[in-house]
């Protein structure tokens, strides 16, 4: 593809992005609907990337670029909004990967924290009578993880879906 081998510049790449974002209406969130791989090998999230001045690029950072001026070294570009998709300037802002990681963190905890609050709401409702059948059709996850959030097991990760 003759794509591939042009050097895009950044005022190019700007229209290529506009043109392959939905905008999402509640949150604000502009998402990427064009091209997707990992930034690096063995990484678990999959971010937009596009080509820029003939090296991929993750899209939010060239977004970044493109509002607010060139990523400092030793700079990422962080979602405010938790969205990886995202390439909305004002949901981006610039931190190190210390910061990244410890938002992450803490996102992580407040996730945690959700999926104990759920675990707690599912006991009271098996305790005050509701059938687990109900529940599992109330709350999407299956009967066998309301039998082991009832027997008390603890499970590391969050609810698992329920399998249809
Ligand atoms: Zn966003």
């Amino acid at each position: 593809v003759a794509d591939s081998r042009r050097r895009w510049t950044l005022e190019e790449v700007r229209g290529r992005i506009e043109e392959q974002v939905i905008p999402e209406p509640n949150s604000g969130c502009l998402l990427w609907c064009g091209g997707l791989r990992q930034p690096r090998p063995g990484r678990s999230l999959i971010y937009g990337m596009i080509r820029l001045r003939g090296k991929m690029t993750s899209v939010h950072r060239v977004a970044y670029e493109i509002a607010h001026g060139p990523v400092p070294d030793g700079q990422q570009v962080l979602h405010g909004c938790d969205v990886p998709l995202c390439v909305n300037p004002a949901h981006l802002f610039l931190g190190t990967n210390a910061d990244n990681i410890a938002d992450k963190v803490a996102k992580d905890r407040a996730r945690k924290r959700l999926t104990r609050d759920k675990a707690d709401t599912i006991r009271t409702l098996v305790a005050s009578g509701v059938s687990q059948h109900e529940i599992s059709r109330r709350y999407g996850v299956a009967q066998s993880t309301i039998s082991r959030i009832m027997s008390g097991e603890r499970r590391p990760a969050g609810l698992p879906a329920r399998q249809e």
